[in-house]
């Protein structure tokens, strides 16, 4: 399927990160798409840039919305509130992406200062987490919920200097899967998601020596992955790797 073929017209999608890098260009593919888009980050700034993106966007093909959510997702109440929210006006939830993340920083793991490590686990993990807790009752009145954790090669990677982030991201994944087991009775499908290397700012913070140049450009990245919000995917409990386009399979308890 062609990201122009997707067709998530009526569809509530929440995007957490979307003030910039992939969840910026996720949240126009979503809306492109005809989803309405409740945008999460905390630069209010790089939210209303997209809102007028997915403004002009609607001018011209009549598709998309969003509703903009300036918030700390280390907010737990906050995070609690906005389930409550969207319960509210819309009564459910088709698609969570649970994008927003942060690197940290490259370092040996005996140099990585306490509150840089929990910085980490708390929006990596307990962030996601939480949004888990505030959004799973809403993806389950959906006819075909779908939950997508941006998570990272680091997961499984044996890399020197990468660990908080690393664990952070195996964290997710192991989160996921149970999620997508407690699930598999419904409509609802929760999957990972590695977009590869990507030109954004977290990129440039991990490899300052890199030319961003020669990285995809968010945009590309995000077409691939608007795909598995559709309702036609069937997988669960999977990572889908975006650099090979396919999904890596876990085995799912019988
Ligand atoms: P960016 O740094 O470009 O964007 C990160 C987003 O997360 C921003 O919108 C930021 O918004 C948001 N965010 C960070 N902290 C918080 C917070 N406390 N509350 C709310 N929002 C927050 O990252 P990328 O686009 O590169 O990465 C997106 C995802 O993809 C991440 O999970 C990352 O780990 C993963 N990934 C990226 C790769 C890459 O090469 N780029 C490779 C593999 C995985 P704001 O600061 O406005 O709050």
């Amino acid at each position: 399927m062609t990201t122009s073929s997707l067709n998530l017209s009526g569809r509530v999608a929440v995007v957490t990160g979307a003030s910039r890098g992939i969840g910026y260009f996720l949240a126009r593919e979503l809306a492109a798409a005809g989803a309405h888009v409740v945008a999460v980050a905390r630069t209010v700034g790089g939210l209303e840039e997209l809102d007028d993106e997915i403004k002009a966007e609607k001018a011209i093909s009549g598709k998309g919305e969003a509703t903009l959510v300036p918030l700390d997702l280390t907010d737990g109440k906050a995070v609690d509130r906005l389930g409550g929210a969207i319960h509210e006006r819309w009564g459910k939830l088709d698609i969570m992406v649970a994008n927003a993340g942060v690197l940290g920083v490259i370092a040996p793991l005996g140099h990585v200062e306490a509150k840089v490590f929990d910085k980490v686990m708390a929006i990596n993990v307990t962030a996601t987490w939480r949004l888990i807790r505030s959004l799973d009752p809403l993806l389950r009145l959906s006819d075909a919920g779908r939950a997508l954790i941006m998570s990272s090669g680091a997961a499984h990677s044996a890399r020197a200097y990468w660990g908080p982030y690393a664990a952070s991201k195996a964290a997710v994944e192991a989160m996921a899967r149970s999620w997508a087991d407690e699930s598999k009775n419904l409509p609802l499908r929760v999957n990972c998601v590695n977009p590869g290397a990507t030109r954004t700012a977290m990129r440039a913070q991990a490899m300052p020596g890199e030319d961003p140049s020669t990285l995809p450009h968010p945009s590309e990245i995000a077409k691939t992955i608007a795909r598995l919000a559709s309702p036609e995917v069937t997988e669960t409990g999977q990572i889908f790797d975006v650099p090979s386009n396919r999904f890596v399979r876990y085995r799912m308890p019988e």
